[in-house]
């Protein structure tokens, strides 16, 4: 058969002007151009918008993240591999999508909320975006109601509240995820939805994570969202706002929510790699532009919202690692100046032995202090000074000059208040617990007791006070308060346990005759300074 030119020319005008009546919509359809690295570009999708969902052949799903004039870079997220240039791109008009809901609680899944757990399918039916507007002002109200970590230091000092973002930022292997860790264990039956989202870990390590929450108990009402090391880096950086979509879905029914991103740096790097490969121009320590903005747009999702709205709240504790506690680089300065406050740990501190190794000095929360419990208000009042007293002149003891009566005091007092402070990870103590210890310290009762032996006191204490005064201590729990006559009673218990502790526990095993109690006083301050000792215990 043969075909006349004319004949050809007719067919071609006819396809053309079907086009021109919208027989097939150019706009919606794409080709791939080029694809390397997870990224594509792609020819054609004129109304696509960004952070849209693309659709591409064997299951790939791509992100529209460039909109360039005469084509479209997108990340593809699945086996990208098998895509080839040429391959067809549908839009899909609906912008990035992930699956949320109350099957996610107790799961482990990846950031499109697929699970990794083994544990079977997620049925999600509710779907939510993964970028979210953060609610203006109006939406919201002032910090109130305590989000108890559990440990002593952290809740006498710096306090965080519902909806506060506080930074947890330290070098490697400082106890920065252990702080996370035990936030989560503290609120397993504290109607706190927690969010874990790992990035760049390794899974084993992520895996292992989700065994001690197991463990604890605390699983049930947690998720955790992993983007492994091995993951390519749009996974990654998806994760943290997945994570918080799948916590705001609760957050906007009116609950309460806690999102901690494990940790941020990475996540800045994952953002990084795939900017550079999206040939986005390269600025200050080869970041985009827009690397603030990265993490900008996520904490401010980070809300206690107006009762109006329900007053849910999500409280996001961002992760930062530093190299050699070198909080002015570009990423760190960027998140402090972002969230709430910072609690900043030191490798110095964490192998002197101070556990959580916080340093006090630098560490702040600048909206917790109004959601904190009157009772911790009240014990831990001076703490933060006393300890600050105590590293000052810590310093100078060290020359091992002459020291007066005063200066002994101080250093006694704040050596005991810092051995307090520590705190085993994994042991999150409950609000009249920590109130008893920290009182235990600032009421100066423990400046009686070897410095050596403190956690020991401490530990026989708590179990005296639940088993003989359950009721102060059940009073102080519910309330959060600490008012004179409960004050007064605690003191009189823990006296009284100072006195029992010493006759019944004396370092060297002998026994302590009564009124003999000055015995549990250390050598050293018995010989330089007893005045200083015996002034320091209250009446
Ligand atoms: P990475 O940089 O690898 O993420 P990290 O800063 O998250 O480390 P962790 O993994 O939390 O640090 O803790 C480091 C080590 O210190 C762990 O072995 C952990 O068991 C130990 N550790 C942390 N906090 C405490 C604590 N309060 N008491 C005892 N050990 C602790
Ligand atoms: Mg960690």
């Amino acid at each position: 058969m043969e075909i006349k030119p004319d004949e050809i020319s007719s067919i071609l005008r006819a396809r053309i002007e079907g086009l021109e009546t919208g027989s097939a919509d150019l706009s919606e359809v794409g080709t791939v151009l080029s694809v390397a690295d997870g990224i594509a570009r792609i020819h054609g999708l004129d109304n696509v918008m960004a952070l849209e969902m693309l659709e591409l052949p064997h299951d790939v799903t791509g992100l529209a993240l460039n909109l360039e004039e005469d084509n479209v870079g997108a990340v593809l997220f699945g086996a990208w591999d098998s895509i080839v240039e040429g391959d067809t791109v549908k839009r899909t008009g609906r912008l990035l999508e992930i699956p949320v809901g109350e099957q996610m609680l107790g799961r482990l899944v990846d950031p499109l909320g697929r699970p990794l757990d083994g544990k079977g399918e997620i049925n999600a039916t509710e779907f939510r975006p993964a970028e979210f507007k953060a609610p203006g002002v109006v939406q919201r109200q002032g910090v109130h109601e305590p989000m108890q970590t559990g440990l002593k230091a952290i809740d006498a000092m710096i306090p965080i509240g519902r909806g506060q973002r506080e930074l947890i930022i330290g070098d490697r292997q400082t106890g920065k995820t252990a702080i996370a860790t035990d936030t989560i264990i503290n609120n397993k039956d504290q109607d706190l939805i927690c969010v874990y989202v790992a990035i760049g870990q390794r899974m084993s390590t992520v895996v292992q994570f989700m065994r001690t929450l197991e463990d604890a108990g605390a699983m049930e009402n947690t998720i955790i969202v992993a983007a492994p090391a091995d993951e390519a880096a749009p996974i990654k950086f998806m994760a943290p706002y997945a994570g918080t979509a799948m916590a705001e879905y609760f957050t906007y029914q009116g609950k309460h929510t806690l999102c901690v991103y494990d940790d941020l740096t990475k996540h800045a790097y994952a953002y990084r790699q795939m900017s550079l490969l999206l040939r986005r121009p390269p600025g200050r320590e080869a970041y985009p532009g827009d690397v603030f903005y990265l993490h900008s747009r996520l904490l401010e999702r980070g809300v206690k919202l107006s009762a109006d709205l329900g007053g849910g709240s999500l409280t996001a504790l961002p992760i930062i690692e530093t190299q050699a506690s070198d909080v002015s680089a570009y990423i760190p300065t960027n998140v402090i100046s972002i969230t709430d406050g910072q609690i900043f740990l030191e490798p110095d501190l964490f192998f002197s032995g101070v556990r959580p190794a916080i340093n006090v000095g630098i560490s702040v929360s600048r909206v917790g202090g109004n959601a904190q419990t009157k009772a911790m208000k009240k014990v831990a009042g001076k703490l933060r000074l006393e300890l600050s007293q105590f590293r000052e002149l810590e310093a100078f003891s060290q020359f091992g000059s002459e020291l007066d009566a005063d200066t002994q005091a101080t250093l006694a007092r704040g050596e005991r208040l810092v051995v307090m402070l520590n705190q085993v990870e994994r042991h999150p103590l409950a609000v009249p617990d920590q109130v008893a210890s920290i009182f235990a310290g600032t009421g100066g009762y423990l400046d009686r007791i070897k410095t050596d032996r403190v956690q020991e006191f401490l530990g026989r204490l708590l179990e005296r006070l639940h088993a003989e005064q359950a009721e102060l201590m059940a009073r102080i729990g519910a309330s959060g308060e600490l008012p004179e006559a409960d004050e007064a009673a605690l003191g009189e218990a823990i006296a009284e346990m100072i006195d029992d502790f010493g006759a019944n526990f004396a370092a060297d095993g002998s026994p302590i005759e009564e009124g003999e109690s000055d015995r549990i006083v250390s050598e050293t301050e018995r010989a330089e300074g007893p005045k200083a000792v015996a002034e320091g215990v209250a009446a």
